[in-house]
């Protein structure tokens, strides 16, 4: 039976709940959007600083986001990224450039030619790609990455410069504690179909303009609404569909999305006793930090890349923003997942990160810093961790966000995958049997 359908209320405009509500929107559907924040795209947002657009962290996409880039591709912001082809390089102590081959060879042939390694270490790393592939990149059972790279031999440096920096990079997880089946499935996507899926896209705006901003107009076009600075507050379930509640107000909706971070969507499940499971697995994750530090050179400041590694300190990846921001002497420092970095505060963290830049590459003294530290950027994608399907018990409810169920670890491509599936879960709903 076809159900009856009023409006779909999602709850949260990050990149899950706009994905949603696009894919709803743009197929007649129509969609209340309610956001918390003043501005569109949650954890991968602009923020303002002394008057230039920064982001609350510095994101990195890769070619295999299929459904992103769809999603980019629907609102007409494809451009808005530098795309490169994969090139790792930490100057002065590894160098990988993948050479214009198809995949896997490009990755092969990458990995035979790097630069910061032991001959016999590159060979294991290619034995290790082959091994993965046989293996169709699935494990009978999920264990720590820690503990997949020491069965296929992989410690020393290829570990230390290449693995362990992927996969910081890609689940925001320390590999002794980090999902390898998560981990493979994004190296099955990045390396195994098109040499493309690989590439290293950039943003060029800010991460609200990449596509939040634009998704809204779209969403507006087709009879949605996007309510910003409006926190639901509480959601009841009615004969008629859900009740969502904020502060001032209330409205019925026939199908609801909940789209916010795991942490945020406890509460709200609360008065649901069917989502009693989903907010049990919720209850049991636990969260990784991500650090973005700001440093604002000269602007005849300029990195030979736009992106390089870094190792040894506590800086991870420094991306130089003049590259693709116009933005010319800003560079943007990454540090992932946990660590002693913790233990200092913001200035002095911009301090040292500041001497390490120095030091691996000559600058000068920077003119001003900006310390961004998420707490709870990402959920922790441990071996095994059990995430919340998008279907609920609850008829017509679903979850979306990052940390439900799927192939990939909290990332953009996450998030839309899950905010995609809801839609069509919606869609699904209200087709004739
Ligand atoms: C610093 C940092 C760096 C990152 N780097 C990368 C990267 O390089 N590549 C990558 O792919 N991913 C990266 N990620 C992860 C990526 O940003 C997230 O996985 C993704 O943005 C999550 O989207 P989401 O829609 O699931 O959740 P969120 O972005 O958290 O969206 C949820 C929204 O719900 C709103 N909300 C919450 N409660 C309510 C309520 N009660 N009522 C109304 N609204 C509410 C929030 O304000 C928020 O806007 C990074 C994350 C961080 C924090």
């Amino acid at each position: 039976m076809a159900e009856r359908l009023k409006r779909v209320g999602i709850i949260g405009a990050g990149y899950a709940g706009i994905a949603a509500a696009v894919r709803l929107a743009d197929g007649g559907i129509p969609v209340t959007l309610f956001e918390a924040g003043r501005v569109l795209g949650g954890r991968a947002r602009g923020v303002d600083h002394q008057g230039i657009r920064l982001d609350n962290g510095q994101h990195m996409l890769l070619g295999a986001y299929r459904d992103t880039l769809e999603m980019m591709d629907r609102v007409g912001v494809r451009d808005a990224m530098l795309r490169l082809p994969l090139s790792l390089s930490i100057p002065g102590r590894f160098a990988l450039k993948t050479p214009a081959l198809p995949a896997p060879f490009h990755l092969l042939l990458g990995l035979l030619n790097a630069q910061g390694l032991p001959f016999g270490e590159r060979l294991s790393a290619i034995r290790f790609a082959l091994r993965l592939r046989l293996m169709n990149f699935r494990l009978p059972q999920d264990i720590s990455v820690a503990c997949l790279l020491a069965r296929h031999r992989q410690g020393g440096n290829i570990s230390r410069l290449l693995w362990e920096p992927l996969c910081l990079a890609a689940l925001n997880t320390p590999i002794d504690q980090a999902s390898a089946q998560v981990f493979l499935n994004v190296l099955r996507d990045s390396f195994s179909h098109a040499r493309s899926d690989s590439d290293m896209l950039l943003p060029r705006s800010d991460l609200s303009a990449l596509l939040p901003d634009a998704a809204a107009k779209l969403i507006r076009g087709r009879n949605g609404e996007i309510r910003t600075g409006c926190r639901v507050h509480r959601i009841e379930s009615t004969e008629s569909g859900f009740d969502l509640h904020w502060p001032g107000g209330s409205e019925n909706f026939s199908h609801v999305i909940c789209a916010t971070a795991p942490q945020h969507a406890l509460p709200l499940l609360a008065g649901l006793p069917a989502l009693a499971p989903a907010r049990e697995s919720i209850s049991s994750m636990s969260y990784q930090p991500i650090a973005t530090i700001y440093l604002q050179y000269p602007e005849q400041v300029r990195l030979p890349q736009a992106m390089l590694g870094m190792s040894e300190g506590w800086a991870q990846w420094v991306f130089d923003r003049g590259w693709t921001h116009g933005t010319a002497g800003l560079l943007a420092v990454v540090i992932s997942a946990e660590g002693r970095h913790q233990d200092v505060a913001p200035e002095q963290m911009a301090e040292r990160v500041a001497e390490e830049l120095t030091l691996a590459f000559g600058l000068p003294q920077a003119l001003w810093h900006k310390v961004i530290m998420e707490k709870r950027a990402t959920f922790a994608c441990t071996a095994g961790v059990a995430r919340p399907d998008q279907k609920t018990g609850l008829k017509n409810f679903y979850l979306a966000g990052d940390y439900t169920a799927g192939d990939y670890p909290a990332t953009i491509e996450g998030a839309v995958r899950s905010g995609v599936k809801c839609a069509g879960l919606v869609s699904g709903s209200l087709s004739p049997a």
